[in-house]
């Protein structure tokens, strides 16, 4: 059975300082452009104090009321793929001597970070990035290395947006595995459990009291509140992923693509997205080069480019490509689900796209 602990707001700075003694760089949540963010942070009173977020289909706004909690918010603009998979970086650099001889130097970033406050959807992200990254065929010798630097510290959700739809996808606003310490945040502070020896090692040394009954009920009965918040669903996976299957000539993939803009935004907001491009990038005076990996998506038009020819031509083509690879094929290829239910394909979509209503007209449809 967890033991749980209670960690006071007044004490957040004791445990970052503890992680920054051994040598982490601290990720967590803060306001920046009027948005939620993950950044740097150092401090306590970074975190987004009293901000909370509103999130319709193609909408995203912030908000601050009175109350002291920091998690007051449901999820930040991004997820945590950039801090593992980056928008952009060099995976080699090369250059040329005076004698024309060629020397290759691996770029590798040794640096530690701990994360403060990732919401269950984002772990499930990482997991599933796990999988593609590491756990398959090829490892990412880089994402891999990040992975192991990383120091996870899950907030349960205690609030969703509206486009939130993790129980639908049969997850949870709780984080259940995959974290060194999850915390619920509650009056005055956060309701706190380990789940690892690191976790476990930082409860000891801050010397965290046992939280009290009323406190780890008060935590639980936060966290039930918002199964019953979220109004978006799906149908039952085997269903979605056996119709998907067999919908490739469905009307629904031209309507959307009238209304669809190709502009690629949900793919990157995607915390389970992966799609990159490699190229080159030599200097002028040709001693020098690098190689670059950056993110792409599946709505690019060359994405698609194989010898000599665009086989997603139509941008019905490209949004089918997308859907039906996130809730159907992606099972085949990695054993596990391609979608987390976070809603931000939907928020960030600037025409309002809502992929659980294009998933409807389809699996519904089915059984008329
Ligand atoms: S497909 Fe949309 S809801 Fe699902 S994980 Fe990606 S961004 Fe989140
Ligand atoms: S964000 Fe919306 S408009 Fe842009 S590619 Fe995705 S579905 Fe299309």
């Amino acid at each position: 059975m967890s033991q749980y602990y209670f960690l006071p707001h007044e004490r957040i700075d004791h445990l970052l300082d503890y992680l920054m003694a051994l040598g982490y760089n601290i990720k967590g949540p803060t306001v920046k452009e009027n948005s939620i963010v993950y950044d740097d942070i150092d401090k306590a009173d970074q975190l987004p104090w009293g901000y909370v977020d509103n999130q319709t289909p193609g909408h995203y706004q912030i908000s601050k009321n009175d109350e002291k909690k920091a998690f007051g918010f449901s999820v930040p603009v991004q997820s945590i793929k950039p801090m593992l998979f980056k928008e952009k970086e060099v995976l080699w650099r090369v250059s040329r001597d005076e004698s024309g001889k060629l020397a290759f130097h691996a770029s590798e970033s040794k640096k530690k970070y701990a994360i403060f406050g990732v919401r269950p959807c984002d772990l499930r992200g990482i997991e599933i990035q796990d999988r593609v990254f590491i756990e398959n065929a090829y490892q990412d010798v880089r994402y891999k290395q990040r992975r192991e630097n990383l120091f996870i510290i899950a907030a349960n959700c205690t609030s969703c947006h509206q486009n939130c739809f993790c129980v639908s996808m049969g997850d949870s606003p709780y984080a259940d595995h995959g974290f060194d310490l999850a915390m619920t945040e509650i009056e005055h502070g956060f309701v706190l459990e380990s789940a690892s020896d690191q976790g476990r090692q930082c409860v000891e040394t801050l010397a965290l009291l046992p939280a009290s009954a009323d406190q780890t009920q008060k935590a639980a009965e936060n966290v039930e509140s918002v199964f019953d918040k979220q109004q978006k669903t799906i149908p039952e996976r085997h269903k979605v992923e056996k119709v998907l299957k067999n919908s490739w000539d469905h009307a629904q993939w031209d309507d959307v693509a009238k209304r669809c803009l190709s502009c690629g935004n949900c793919t990157q907001a995607c915390p389970t997205c992966f799609c990159h491009t490699q190229k080159d990038a030599p200097s002028l005076d040709a001693h020098q080069s690098e190689h670059l990996r950056e993110w792409d998506s599946c709505f690019s038009l060359d994405h698609s480019y194989t010898h000599g020819a665009l086989y997603r031509q139509k941008l019905s083509q490209r949004y089918r490509q997308w859907l039906i690879h996130k809730f159907a094929t992606w099972r085949d290829q990695f054993r596990t689900k391609g979608c987390v239910g976070c809603g931000r394909c939907i928020t960030w979509c600037p025409v309002g796209i809502d992929v659980t209503e294009e998933i409807n007209a389809i699996v519904k449809g089915d059984d008329q």
